[in-house]
This record gives C-alpha cells, sequence and structure tokens, in this order.
C-alpha cells in the first residue's frame, strides 16, 4: 500500500508497465504512445454504459420489446460443445442464472475459446444478444469477465461503464485489443497517477469548479457515471481553450506591443479635407475604429487589426481612410480583394473618392490595379513604378504575391477577407516588407468564438451601425407556386424604376453545366416570366471583364433584371437595385443569403429580399410548432433548412444570422478548414463550445492583465506547463 505514494516518473517508457516488452513499447511508438503519461492521456473514444445487469427473464422481456442495445448478464458457466455448420467449427458455451439460460457463440478463436470455459466458472457477458429460432437468448462474440467470488468482483470488460479506445493497426498485431489496453491503462493510472502534477492553478479549477487533473483522467478513462464524464471532458476543453486563449493573447501581444513598426503621424489637415470632400458624415462607429487604427499607426509599434461590420456598415471607406493616412506619410499601402471583380470595384469606388479630393487639394495619388488577367505589359509597367515607389496604393488579387513584386516601402497591407485568405497568406503578406502595419476586413460578420479562435491573434475593431438613412431590408420566405406573383411584383418594380436580381445556386457538382444552366434560365423567365422586361445574364463562367461589363450596364439601368449565380455575392454596390430574389434559398448557406441580401438596400428605397423554396418546406413551417424531437430524420433536415430560413425573415443583424449559420452548420463548412487558419483543438469544439471559448479568453486576459510575465507563485504551474506541453507558445514570450 506504501507503495502507493512513490514517485514514479510518468515520463518513462510505456516498456515500464508490467505486460509491456520492446516488442509492445515499439508498437506503441509507432502509434505516438512512448510515455507512459502518453498512455494515460491517451483517452477512450466512447463509453458503454455495462453498469446495469440484468437477469436472463428480464433480458428475454427486453429483446421481445424490440430493444436492441447492449445487455449485460452475469451467469454460470454450464458447458460447452463445438458444432460445425458449412464445414466450419463454431463453439457454443451455455449459461445460466436464477432465472434461465442464455447461449455465447464463436466463429472465431474457436481454439482459444474451447478451451477457457469450465462448468461452475462465473462469467459477465456483454453483447447485444438475439434470440435464436429455439427461443434461445443468444450473445455471438460478447465481451466476458471472469469473476472469482473469493476475491472482489473486478470487472474490466463489462459490469460498469466501460470505455473503448481507438486501437491503431500496429497494437492489433501484438494482440492488444480493448481488453488488455483497458487492464493496461487502469494499471498505468493506478501506479502513476500520483506522480502526474496538476496544470491548471488551483484557483482556477476552485473559482470555476472544474475537477483537478488526477480526478480528470480517472473519470474520463473510468467513470463512475456520464456525469462524471462529461466533468471530465470539460475539464480537459476548458485547458486546452486556456492555453491556446493564453498563447494568442501572447502572440498578439509580442506582434503589437512588442514588434516594432513603422510610425505614422496623422496629419489632421490632410484628413479633414478628406473628410470634408465626402458627401456625407462618418457614423460614430467608423470614427471610434478610426480612433482605433490611428492609435495603432501613432504607436511605432506594429497594427494586426481585424475590421469586422455588417455589409454596407462602411469599412472601405475606413480602410481608404487608414491608407491616406499611411501614404501621407511616405509609405506604399496594397488593398488585397478576394476576387478580380471586388479589385476592380474597389478600384472605381476609391478613384472617385479620390476625384473630388485631388481637385480640392491638388494631391496626387497614383494607384494601380493588379489582378491575374492584368497583361504582361500592365504587369511589368506596374511593377517597375511599384519599386520605384511611384505607386502609392495597390489593388488587387492574390496575383500581388505571387509574383516578384518589389515594393519600395510598404507601410500597410489591407486584407479585404471572405474567409478566403488563410494565416499562412497572411504571413507571406506581411514577409514582403519590414513589418507593415496590417488590416484584415471581414465582409461577414463573424461569430466570436471565431474571432477568439481563428482571428485570437489580431485585435478587433467592431463598425457596429450603418450609416443614416437606410431602410431595413425587408424579407420575406415564399413557396414555389407564388413565382408568377412574385414576377408580377417584379414588373411593378421596374415600372417604377427599379432594378431587380434574379439569384440562382450554383449546384457544385454541375458546375460544368453552369453555362447551360444559367442560360436555361435566362431564356425561361425571358420567355415565360417576365417578356415585358430587359433582363441580363451574369454567370461564373464570365470572365471578369465580361462580368464587368454586365455589372455596368446593369448599374447604367440598361437592363431592369439580371439574373445571376453566386458570383454577385461579392461587394456589388447598386443602390437603384431594390429587389433580391433568391430561388431555392434552402442551398445556400446563411452568411451567404445575408451578402446576397446586402445587396440591396444600398439607396433609401424600400427593398426586398423574397427567398423562394420549395412548397412544402414553407408548408411544414405551419405544421410544425417548436416539437422537432419527434421528426422523421427527413423532415428534421427539412426543418433545420427552414429554421434558418425563417431566422433570416426575423433579424438583419448580421452578427446574429452568424451565430444562428455557425450553430446549424458547423465552422468548418462555413470558413474552411486547415486552410482558413482554423485550429484544430483535441477536446474542444468551435461550435458546440462557445461558453467555455469566451470563459478560457477572459480568465486568460485577467491572468496576463494581472502578472504579464506570468512571474508570480501562484501563476507558476501556468508557466510550467506553457514550457512543457505548449512550447510554441513561448517564442511570443520573454521568460526564462
Ligand atoms: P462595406 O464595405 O462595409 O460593405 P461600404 O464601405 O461598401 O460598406 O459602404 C457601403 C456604402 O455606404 C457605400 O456606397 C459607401 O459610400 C456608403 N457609406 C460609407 N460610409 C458612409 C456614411 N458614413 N454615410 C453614408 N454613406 C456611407
Ligand atoms: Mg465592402
Amino acid at each position: 500500500m506504501s507503495e502507493q505514494n512513490l514517485y514514479r516518473n510518468p515520463d518513462s517508457s510505456v516498456m515500464y508497465l508490467k505486460g509491456v516488452g520492446p516488442n509492445k513499447a515499439s508498437a506503441f511508438n509507432m502509434c505516438g504512445i512512448s510515455t507512459i503519461r502518453d498512455l494515460i492521456f491517451y483517452f477512450p473514444r466512447k463509453h458503454l454504459d455495462r453498469s446495469q445487469i440484468l437477469s436472463v427473464i428480464s433480458a428475454m422481456e427486453y429483446v421481445r420489446d424490440g430493444y436492441d442495445g447492449e445487455i449485460t448478464l452475469i451467469g454460470k458457466v454450464l458447458g460447452r460443445e463445438l458444432k460445425k455448420a458449412g464445414g466450419k467449427k463454431f463453439l457454443i458455451v451455455k449459461f445460466e442464472d436464477e432465472t434461465g439460460s442464455f447461449d455465447c457463440l464463436w466463429f472465431q478463436g474457436v481454439n482459444f475459446f474451447e478451451n477457457k470455459f469450465t462448468p461452475g466458472e462465473i462469467y459477465a457477458v456483454s453483447k447485444k444478444p438475439a434470440i435464436s429460432k429455439w427461443g434461445i437468448l443468444t450473445f455471438t462474440h460478447p465481451d466476458l469477465d471472469k469473476i472469482d467470488y473469493q476475491e472482489s468482483v473486478e470487472f474490466n470488460n463489462t459490469g460498469k461503464i466501460i470505455p473503448f479506445y481507438s486501437i491503431p493497426q500496429q497494437l492489433r498485431e501484438k494482440s492488444l485489443g480493448d481488453t488488455g489496453l483497458r487492464k493496461l491503462i487502469a494499471s498505468a493510472i493506478d501506479l502513476y497517477i500520483e506522480s502526474i502534477p496538476e496544470t491548471l492553478p488551483s484557483r482556477i479549477v476552485k473559482n470555476l469548479g472544474l475537477l483537478d487533473l488526477k480526478s480528470t483522467i480517472k473519470n474520463y478513462h473510468f467513470p463512475s457515471d456520464f456525469t462524471a464524464l462529461q466533468k471530465a471532458i470539460h475539464r480537459l476543453k476548458f485547458e486546452e481553450l486556456f492555453y491556446f486563449s493564453l498563447v494568442s493573447l501572447m502572440k498578439l501581444k509580442s506582434e503589437t506591443k512588442d514588434k516594432e513598426g513603422i510610425k505614422c503621424k496623422v496629419n489632421p489637415g490632410f484628413i479633414l479635407s478628406f473628410l470634408n470632400s465626402l458627401p456625407f458624415k462618418l457614423t460614430n462607429a467608423q470614427l471610434k475604429v478610426l480612433s482605433e487604427i490611428r492609435s495603432d499607426l501613432e504607436s511605432g509599434k506594429v497594427m494586426s487589426r481585424l475590421i469586422q461590420g455588417d455589409v454596407g456598415s462602411g469599412k472601405t471607406l475606413v480602410a481608404l481612410i487608414s491608407i491616406l493616412i499611411v501614404i501621407d506619410n511616405g509609405y506604399q499601402t496594397i488593398l488585397m480583394a478576394p476576387t478580380e471583380i471586388l479589385a476592380f470595384q474597389h478600384y472605381n469606388t476609391i478613384l472617385n473618392f479620390l476625384k473630388i479630393f485631388e481637385e480640392i487639394t491638388s494631391v496626387k495619388i497614383q494607384i494601380e490595379v493588379l489582378t491575374g488577367s492584368t497583361t504582361k505589359k500592365e504587369k511589368n509597367r506596374i511593377y517597375e513604378s511599384i519599386s520605384l515607389g511611384e505607386t502609392k496604393l495597390i489593388i488587387g488579387t492574390h496575383a500581388i504575391f505571387e509574383e516578384p513584386v518589389t515594393y519600395k516601402n510598404p507601410g500597410l497591407i489591407i486584407i479585404d477577407e471572405q474567409h478566403r485568405f488563410g494565416v499562412d497568406q497572411r504571413a507571406k503578406l506581411i514577409g514582403k516588407g519590414t513589418n507593415p502595419h496590417t488590416l484584415v476586413m471581414s465582409a461577414t460578420p463573424i461569430p466570436r468564438t471565431i474571432t477568439l479562435t481563428v482571428y485570437g491573434d489580431l485585435n478587433v475593431s467592431i463598425i457596429d451601425e450603418l450609416p443614416p438613412g437606410r431602410t431595413p431590408v425587408q424579407t420575406i420566405l415564399r413557396g414555389e407556386e407564388k413565382l408568377p406573383a412574385i414576377f408580377r411584383f417584379l414588373e411593378e418594380q421596374a415600372a417604377s424604376g427599379f432594378q431587380s436580381y434574379i439569384v440562382f445556386p450554383l449546384v457544385e457538382e454541375s458546375e460544368k453545366l453552369e453555362l447551360k444552366a444559367a442560360v436555361t434560365e435566362f431564356e425561361n423567365i425571358t420567355k415565360n416570366h417576365l417578356p415585358n422586361l430587359k433582363l441580363g445574364l451574369l454567370h461564373g463562367k464570365m470572365n471578369w471583364k465580361e462580368k464587368e461589363l454586365v455589372m455596368k450596364s446593369f448599374k447604367d439601368r440598361e437592363f431592369d433584371v439580371l439574373i445571376a449565380t453566386t458570383v454577385i455575392e461579392v461587394g456589388i454596390d447598386v443602390p437603384n437595385a431594390t429587389v433580391m430574389l433568391i430561388n431555392e434559398a434552402q442551398r445556400f448557406g446563411l452568411s451567404q443569403l445575408h451578402q446576397l441580401r446586402g445587396r440591396v438596400g444600398r439607396g433609401a428605397d424600400k427593398s426586398y429580399c423574397i427567398l423562394v423554396t420549395k412548397e412544402e418546406i414553407v408548408a411544414a413551417s405551419n405544421r410544425i410548432k417548436g416539437e422537432t424531437k419527434y421528426l422523421s430524420p427527413v423532415l428534421m433536415e427539412r426543418f433545420k433548412s427552414l429554421v434558418r430560413l425563417k431566422a433570416m425573415t426575423e433579424t438583419n443583424d448580421g452578427f446574429k444570422i452568424a451565430e444562428i449559420d455557425l450553430k446549424m452548420r458547423g465552422p468548418g463548412d462555413i470558413y474552411g478548414t486547415k486552410q482558413s487558419g482554423m485550429p484544430e483543438f483535441k477536446f474542444a469544439d468551435i461550435e458546440s463550445d462557445y461558453e467555455i471559448i469566451i470563459k478560457a479568453r477572459e480568465v486568460a486576459e485577467q491572468i496576463l492583465k494581472d502578472d504579464p510575465k506570468l512571474e508570480s507563485f501562484e501563476n507558476k504551474i501556468i508557466k510550467n506547463s506553457l514550457y512543457k506541453y505548449h512550447n510554441e507558445g513561448l517564442k511570443y514570450f520573454n521568460i526564462g
């Protein structure tokens, strides 16, 4: 017993465990388990509840009533019999308890099991049973525990909540299965748990009501009940997110506070003359964000900032003012757009803004646009002008960093992000210059959980106000049968001088057929639904010049209705368009729908977003009230898309929509996976662990605020854990 308290080094090889020789140890090594600690932290992939032990009679009742889960029984061996079926041997072992008898069958491992059972022995048996045609309760290849009533009963495979592990091929080859692994882990925990140090300060564990690490480990592998298991998982999620937050915060701090950046001076006269050249006043939200950017630029440290704002909140203008400040200080600036069409739109918008400004001030600012389809000759001219430092603002797509452009003195990089630029690209761009400032603009609002994880290393500014004078877009959900009436409505709008969009979803598999589908829809609507209106067509198979041309003619009101596949999603600005009709709306993600809706309501006139979906879905919405748990999976799927579409009609708030979208679709679908810089958590889940993510960040912030270098005695555990398990974070952190 006194052995229990001996210190044993958990970082020693698994080979030191009883039953693990060099052979098994090397198999473990191949699976990434080299130390005893690794083994102890090799957590189950699932648990089965075998804690309830039934009698044969009640088990029969369960099965007859249609129960088709696992059952655990305890029985005495009566006898065994080898039989043959189809030329193959199989084994039947008969057991009984006080209420009846049952059979266990083996078709595999017959030789092994044949000599395992002696009449009179007692076993616990777990498996999903069947009732044979002779009316006998039968278990095939069950899990077993031999029960020796002389000793205390020791369940390893049955009789309680049982862990199941992923067992890699290498371990299987060494005959290590669930039973063996369970035993091994149990004994490792037994001998080594006292030597595994806590990795969170006790005050955090206590204040947040978390489990301590030792109980966490025990409960995760061998929980007494499912609440204990949940508590263990919760603790590990918190710990993972806490250290993740700590590292992101330190990274943020080292990149902003500690990294020397270009120090800019803001010339109020210059900025004021630009503001005076605008036909409107900045909103308070724009001013607030600008002042945050200004203090970054003036600080002498590198800026890393994310601007979030709903569609139409005026991010571009904020970006432009930041650009002007940096140019005024003698540096070059870069504006990255996700698509060519958007690059050109930014180019034109900025040219327009600057025209009046240049007239007033006679300041001339040279701007160039650079995309994949810029001609070779143009490119060479632009490259030269960039390297000479004549070009002050370069607007473009990825092409900007795929080619060897030499900047004279880049001071600011703005990324107008559509969740398409990953962290790598960001880093690549930043690598181009000597610590230029970075501003990332998010085109769709991002839920806080995502900002805290994917963008945890950026400061965040939020533009939470739309410019005045906008009437909120009215969103309506309609079944397909209402389309004729909707087309009449489009005609009325056209008669009043307004324009409309009609959007069709692009079904991914049919991308090749896109052109055909788009043209077919176009012809169908021209002929059968809107014969009296002028229609334009925009689709993904057009090159940017063709798209530009169509957009320009639409803007110039050369036609009333623009039929489009999703390409119009990206920031197109036509204030005279008042209707956005979206077909098969259920096929779109919410954030995408919100983006599309943002294409209307850009002027002062009342605008509409009409979501058209299968009639039956709309009908279902009237039938189903709240109780979703009784729905079949098929109806549930439909109901899900309905809930999403309903949310669109209920709010115009992009942040709310992003939250709902995240809950319903999951982060991978919306934000992409690895490429978008989505962190991969072992325990936590970005989608469902919202509260833990926020709490972990709060706690990490508070700790760094009180003790930025983790010098205090009570934060020693944190520092040690960082060193040991999260050392990638240390490079951002000047400790030790
Ligand atoms: P975002 O990029 O955030 O979607 P934009 O910058 O494209 O929004 O702005 C949308 C429209 O609102 C543009 O036509 C822009 O000129 C205009 N705008 C921007 N700021 C203001 C403001 N403070 N008052 C009125 N209109 C504004
Ligand atoms: Mg924009």
